[in-house]
C-alpha cells in the first residue's frame, strides 16, 4: 500500500512555515465583516482558462437543463410533492430508492478515486462553491476594479462613488443569487410557472421561502464566506489526508529548485547570489482564493485550482527561467523518484467503482416501468368449492411507474394445465398510481403434484407499437397444509 502524506494546516501553532501568509487585511469592510479579507488577484494561464471553461459548462448546464422539454413535460423534474423524479423518459418512484443509493455510492467512490489520483481537482474546477465564488469575484472585479483598486477602495472613507460601487456589486450578487436560486428550485417545481408565479407574487409561501432561503445562502456563501466554506466547513478538506499518498498529483512548490528565495535583477545569475528560482514576489499568494502560501507545503486549504501555477509560470517566463516551479506533481517526484501511476489502492478503488457501475446499470436496465405486488388472502390459505376444486385468493397490486395511463394484462405460468381465473384479467392504472384487483384461482387437485405449488403471475404491458414488456412475479398455490 502507498504511504499517506501529511497535510499541513496553516493555523497549526506548530507550523514550521518559513513564510508568513499575509493576505491583505482590513479591520472591517464597513459591513461588519471583521475577518481578514482575501483580495484575490486575477491571473491568466492554462489552468485558469481550463477552470473558467469548465465553470462555464457547469453553469450553463445548470441553467439550461430545467428548461428542456420532453413529450410536452419538463424533462428533468424532481417532483417531491408527488414523490417522482422525472429524467426524460424515465420516472423514478420511492420504490427506486436503491438506485438513488447506488448513485450516491458511485459518486462517493468516484470522488475518492479521483482524489487519490489527482487530489482535490473537484474542488478547484467543478465544485459549485468554487464556480459561484469565481463568478462573484468576476462581478467584484468588473465593478470595483483590480485587487489593488479594491483594497484601496475598502480603505477609503465612504463617499458617493464608493457607495455606488458597493451597492452595484451587492445588487449584482443578490440578483445573480436570486436567479440561480430560482433555477435550482426549478428542478423541483415546474420552472416556467415558478418564474411567473414568483415575480407576480402568486407562488405559494413554501416555494417562496425556499427560493429566498437559497438566495440568502448563495449570497452569503459566494459573497461573504467564500474560502471559509472550503477551509472550515467542508468535511472533504479534512478527509483528503486519508486519501492522499506520495503518488497523488497535487499542486506543489519545488523547494529544491526555489530555495533560497529572494529578489534579484532579471540579469543577475541566481547561483552566484546563492539564490534559487523563487524571486519571492508573493504573486502565488495574491492569486490564491483560499489565501495560502503553497510554498509552505501541502495544506488542507488548497483546492488545487492551479492559480498559483499560472501566476508563477508567468513570473518564470518574465525572468527567463524554466516553468514549473509550482506545478501539479507528486511528493515522490519532488523527492527525486518516479510517480507510480498503477498502485494497489487505485486499482482496488477502480475495481470497486466498475463493479458498482455494472450493478447500477444492470439494475437500471432490468427495471420495468411497472411493478406487481401479490398479497395472499391471510384468513384462508385454501378452500374447496362445490365442484371439488381447490381455490386460493390473492390481491394483485399493480404500480404504474410510467408517465401515461396504461392497461396491463394478467395471466399465469407454471401452475397447472387447466385452471379457472375468477376476477378481472386486465387492469388500467393512471400514471404513478397503484390499483388493486382481487383474483381467485381454482384448480382441480388431481392436476397439482404438491401440497405447495410454486407458479408465476405474469403481467404484460403493451403500449402502441412498442414491444410488450412482461414481468413474472413468483407466488404459491396451496392445496393443503
Ligand atoms: S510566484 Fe513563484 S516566484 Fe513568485 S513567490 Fe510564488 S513561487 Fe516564488
Ligand atoms: S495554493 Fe494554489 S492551487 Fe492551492 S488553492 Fe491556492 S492558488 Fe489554488
Amino acid at each position: 500500500m502507498s504511504e499517506q502524506i501529511k497535510v499541513k494546516s496553516d493555523t497549526s501553532p506548530n507550523s514550521s512555515n518559513p513564510v508568513k501568509i499575509q493576505p491583505a487585511k482590513t479591520k472591517s469592510d464597513g459591513a461588519g465583516n471583521a475577518r481578514n479579507r482575501i483580495y484575490v488577484r486575477a491571473v491568466k494561464g492554462i489552468y485558469q482558462s481550463v477552470r473558467q471553461r469548465m465553470g462555464l459548462v457547469c453553469m450553463l448546464s445548470f441553467l439550461i437543463l430545467p428548461w428542456l422539454q420532453y413529450q410536452g413535460q419538463q424533462a428533468i423534474l424532481f417532483d417531491l410533492a408527488n414523490q417522482q423524479f422525472r429524467i426524460f423518459a424515465v420516472t423514478f418512484w420511492p420504490q427506486d430508492l436503491l438506485l438513488l443509493a447506488f448513485i450516491f455510492i458511485i459518486a462517493a467512490f468516484a470522488l475518492v478515486l479521483v482524489t487519490t489520483f489527482i487530489g482535490r481537482v473537484w474542488c478547484g474546477y467543478m465544485c459549485p462553491q468554487t464556480v459561484w465564488t469565481f463568478i462573484f469575484i468576476w462581478f467584484e472585479e468588473k465593478i470595483e476594479g483590480t485587487r489593488h483598486q479594491r483594497m484601496k477602495l475598502d480603505q477609503q472613507p465612504m463617499t458617493g462613488k464608493k457607495a455606488f460601487k458597493k451597492i452595484a456589486k451587492h445588487a449584482c450578487w443578490i440578483g445573480f443569487s436570486l436567479f440561480t436560486s430560482l433555477t435550482f428550485i426549478g428542478y423541483f417545481v415546474e420552472i416556467g410557472h415558478l418564474f411567473i408565479d414568483f415575480f407576480t407574487f402568486s407562488a405559494g409561501w413554501l416555494v417562496s421561502f425556499w427560493v429566498l432561503f437559497f438566495t440568502v445562502c448563495t449570497y452569503g456563501n459566494a459573497g461573504w464566506m467564500r474560502e471559509i466554506m472550503c477551509t472550515h466547513i467542508c468535511p472533504y478538506a479534512r478527509l483528503q489526508s486519508a486519501m492522499f499518498d506520495k503518488d497523488t498529483y497535487t499542486v506543489a512548490y519545488n523547494p529544491a529548485r526555489g530555495e533560497n528565495r529572494g529578489p534579484r535583477s532579471r540579469k543577475a545569475d541566481p547561483k552566484t547570489l546563492g539564490l534559487g528560482d523563487c524571486i519571492d514576489c508573493n504573486l502565488c499568494v495574491q492569486v490564491c482564493p483560499t489565501g495560502i502560501d503553497i510554498r509552505n507545503g501541502l495544506q488542507y486549504e488548497c483546492i488545487n485550482c492551479g492559480a498559483c501555477i499560472d501566476a508563477c509560470d508567468g513570473v518564470m517566463d518574465k525572468m527567463g527561467y524554466q516553468r514549473g516551479l509550482i506545478s501539479y506533481t507528486t511528493e515522490r517526484q519532488l523527492s527525486g523518484g518516479f510517480t507510480r501511476l498503477f498502485r494497489t489502492k487505485l486499482f482496488a478503488y477502480s475495481i470497486i467503482l466498475v463493479v458498482l457501475i455494472a450493478l447500477f446499470t444492470t439494475t437500471l436496465l432490468s427495471r420495468t416501468p411497472f411493478d406487481l405486488d401479490i398479497i395472499r388472502d391471510r384468513n384462508q390459505l385454501f378452500r374447496e368449492n362445490f365442484s371439488g376444486e381447490i381455490e386460493n385468493t390473492y390481491t394483485l397490486k399493480v404500480l404504474n411507474q410510467s408517465q401515461t395511463t396504461v392497461t396491463y394484462h394478467l395471466s399465469l405460468s407454471e401452475l397447472a394445465s387447466e385452471y379457472k381465473w375468477i376476477g378481472e384479467k386486465s387492469i388500467t392504472v393512471s400514471a404513478g398510481q397503484v390499483e388493486s384487483i382481487p383474483v381467485t384461482l381454482a384448480v382441480d387437485p388431481s392436476l397439482l403434484s404438491d401440497t405447495r405449488n410454486d407458479f408465476y403471475f405474469v403481467i404484460t404491458m403493451k403500449s402502441g407499437q412498442d414491444k410488450p414488456v412482461t414481468l413474472y412475479e413468483e407466488s404459491r398455490f396451496f392445496k393443503g397444509r
